[in-house]
């Protein structure tokens, strides 16, 4: 019986994501007037995991209420995670062998963030710093359940529909980073929802959108649809959300079909070039996000959704916008390392943007003129469609669809 529940766990898996990948159940309840929040949150590895240590990183300032380790045996500690440039709190849970299911969960309280609030709006996300991970792995592909309870007068959105709502409670379930699991909170939200294409919504938190989030929506449904038909045709999205959140703090895209823009108007304004290359930017991390963050990789996401961006300008005949933009990328990459062994803490922090997304998107520019713009779709397409997250996978498929010379050719460019 429980290997049938383990071949059901590892099919139910497959079938969702192609490889059995954990699941995560978290729990959460809020104060609105204080940002005080608690959280129960489970890790379980797939079905046959039989990893020995399992390692969460926690917020410093959360306080653990409980650790259930199951017949593991679960210890605390402290130690300095340079990508966050501050201290974690670890939970570090030791299993005997045996193949015994190995699940972890934490029961931790803390306040979210006030950068991350508003008056009238919690903002749980992937910037809120609020959820564990396992230490590198922040944006592994996770299953995941979220259930967020609220008080009368608040509602919940996320990067999807809920799968249940009762009286004070709203239920999420999909897949995602392990840190972009998404509750959007507040009093009232206001949304328009495209009618044709793709169903894409622009959900803001809070007050009406106006003109200028509403000029959103189009938007967002033209970049979706070019996507779909270029960088993400073999892997095409039926559904999109864009969330406004107004923290005004940045704006980031996630796997989970999503992106979260924390600017309101005046401060996003898609008749600003700018303003629109950071959307089309952020949709397309929806196929850029299979790279590592701790090392070169991070240009499979970070280049390429530059670079996607600027294919949407060329291909809305914006030309110009398109070599402007390049130039000014371009010229902040003299005088910089290889992408290949690129090493960020080697280097002074502005390096990594002028190396990661700068110098990549320059190669991507210069593959595109060497391919051509169909053969470029072909490789980007493939690329996507196979989650590619290492120079060397991206390296072979410009092989299997451009010939072994433009490999070469590419593996030069990203050595020099
Ligand atoms: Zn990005």
């Amino acid at each position: 019986m429980k290997f049938l529940v383990m071949l059901l766990g590892l099919v139910l898996g497959s079938v969702l994501t192609g490889y059995a990948v954990p699941r995560v159940r978290v729990q959460l309840a809020f104060e609105p007037a204080t940002r005080a929040f608690t959280c129960r949150y489970t890790f379980a590895l797939p079905a046959g995991d039989t990893t020995s240590v399992l390692r969460l990183n926690l917020n410093k300032n959360f306080r653990v209420q409980r650790v259930q380790s199951g017949w593991g045996v679960a210890q605390m500690r402290r130690l300095y995670y340079p990508f966050f440039a501050d201290t974690m709190q670890q939970v570090v849970v030791r299993y005997p062998a045996g193949r015994r299911a190995r699940t972890l969960t934490l029961v931790y309280a803390g306040i979210l963030g006030q950068e991350r609030t508003t008056a009238q709006v919690l903002e749980f996300s992937g910037h809120s710093n609020w959820l564990p991970f396992r230490p590198l792995s922040e944006f592994e592909v996770v299953e995941y359940t979220l259930a967020v309870r609220v008080p009368a007068g608040y509602q919940v959105r996320s990067t999807r529909p809920p799968r249940r709502t009762r009286p004070g409670s709203y239920e999420f379930e999909g897949q995602a980073s392990a840190i972009e699991l998404t509750a959007i909170i507040a009093p009232q939200f206001q949304q328009v929802v495209a009618r044709t294409g793709a169903a894409v919504s622009v959900v803001k938190a809070g007050a009406a959108l106006g003109p200028t989030e509403a000029a959103i929506l189009p938007k967002a449904q033209d970049i979706v649809a070019f996507y779909n038909r270029t960088i993400g045709r073999q892997d095409s999205i039926s559904r999109f959300t864009v969330l406004l959140t107004g923290t005004q703090q940045d704006a980031f895209g996630l796997l989970d079909n999503a992106t979260v823009i924390t600017y309101v108007s005046p401060d996003f304004d898609l008749s600003q070039r700018e303003d629109l290359l950071i959307l089309a930017h952020e949709i397309s991390h929806k196929w850029w996000g299979y790279g590592s963050v701790h090392d070169e990789s991070d240009w499979l996401n970070e280049a390429f959704a530059t670079y996607s961006s600027m294919l949407y300008l060329q291909a809305k005949g914006d030309t110009a916008g398109y070599r402007q933009n390049y130039t000014k990328l371009a010229k902040t990459t003299a005088n910089t390392p290889p992408i290949i062994g690129f090493d960020r803490m080697k280097y002074e922090p502005g390096m990594y943007r002028r190396v990661i997304y700068n110098k990549g998107m320059t190669v991507l520019a210069a593959l595109h003129t060497r391919v051509g713009t169909a053969q470029l779709y072909s490789i980007l397409a493939r690329t996507a469609a196979q989650r590619v997250g290492t120079t060397q996978a991206f390296l072979d498929v410009v092989g299997q669809v451009a010939g072994p010379d433009s490999r070469a050719w590419l593996l030069a460019r990203l050595s020099e």
